[in-house]
């Protein structure tokens, strides 16, 4: 077996000739810049996230920008990238640091996790990446590393499993160059040790590996339990009136929490009674689009499209309602829009 010290230099090593350096969170490297960049890449690849990233520094260029920016434009920028509860905690978080501490990220690790959307593992990359002092990660890539390296068996979503892995994490983070070590670990589980295919001939760890030595790479870490997921479906009506499309504002928490949807109705509801109880008009033999999944990560949704061409008087008929827009289609207001209502809008133009 590596000694711990072994087992730091060998990932140190391989970070200062393999590791990457050129990410941009990493370039003028601050705790508001290693956070956005880390809650971005949560469910998300590192391509993906780039030019996302880049845009939001750009609009959002410090905290202060971003806590008193309208939590619309936010979600504006967060559109594509989905689990929109991110962004909200983003937003809350960023006016928490302004109100509580002065517009400076807290230099102490347990502030830092009880921060909106903070995680501990968040919290050490911010702490260590951010700061260059020493806590220890542990994302999905690094779980894989370790999860292997041990031959820890079961999946990292059971807390008995994932003790172990904050165990093995703790022990092996070094105090000194915390940040490299910590990006070495990332950059190995997405560069080398991937999920598929991990490609041991060119890993730092090969010699001591336990899942190599015992050739079962793939069963480290264990796979969640699967378990399938129920369907619920839903009208989507596409209310159109020449360039513009009515659009409303979710309610701030739940489902697509804040995110402008069309009127949703669900299918075991009269449509066309709906429609004139909650909006004020009459569906005339709306155009039935074909329906299409979308998928949560606890349930699918079929969605099945009603378009329908109004005339100005129909529209004068909408009834008002406080979160309710008409969407201008070729001058698109900066709103946050949840995946399929930004597919239906491209079908609108
Ligand atoms: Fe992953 Fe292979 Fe390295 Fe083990 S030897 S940590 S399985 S890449």
């Amino acid at each position: 077996m590596l000694s711990v010290k072994q087992f730091q230099t060998q990932v140190l090593r391989w970070y200062d000739e393999h590791g990457r350096k050129q990410l941009p969170w990493q370039q003028q490297s601050t705790p508001y810049r290693v956070w956005i960049s880390e809650i971005m890449l949560q469910q998300t690849q590192v391509a993906t996230v780039i030019p996302y990233f880049e845009r939001f520094m750009l609009r959002f260029p410090d905290v202060g920008a971003l806590a008193i920016a309208p939590l619309d434009e936010v979600l504006h920028h967060w559109t594509g990238l989905g689990y929109y509860a991110r962004a909200r905690n983003l937003h809350k978080t960023a006016q928490q640091i302004i109100a509580d501490y002065d517009g400076e990220f807290p230099q102490d690790i347990i502030a830092l996790e009880q921060l909106p959307g903070i995680g501990r593992s968040t919290a050490g990359a911010i702490y260590s990446l951010g700061m260059q002092q020493s806590a220890p990660i542990l994302d999905g890539n690094v779980k894989r590393v370790l999860a292997r390296f041990f031959a820890i068996a079961g999946w990292p979503g059971q807390s008995s499993v994932l003790k172990q892995l904050w165990d093995c994490a703790e022990r092996h983070t070094p105090a000194h160059r915390c940040h490299h070590y910590n990006q070495a670990m990332m950059d190995l589980g997405a560069l080398v040790c991937t999920s598929s295919k991990p490609a041991c001939a060119q890993c730092p760890l090969e010699s001591h590996c336990q899942a190599r030595l015992l050739e079962q790479t793939h069963c480290f870490p264990g796979k969640k339990p699967k378990k399938s997921l129920p369907t619920k479906q839903c009208y989507m009506l596409l209310l159109q009136e020449g360039d513009n499309v009515l659009l409303r504002q979710q309610p701030p928490v739940g489902l697509w929490g804040g995110l402008w949807c069309f009127p949703q109705v669900e299918m075991n509801v009269d449509v066309q009674q709906w429609t004139q109880d909650h909006l004020g008009i009459r569906l005339q033999q709306p155009t039935v689009w074909e329906p299409f999944t979308h998928t949560f990560s606890h349930f699918h949704l079929v969605i099945h499209p009603l378009h329908q061409q109004l005339d100005g008087n129909n529209v004068c008929q909408v009834m008002d309602h406080s979160a309710q827009i008409w969407y201008k289609l070729r001058q698109p207001p900066k709103l946050g829009l949840p995946h399929p209502v930004s597919y239906l809008l491209g079908k609108l133009l």
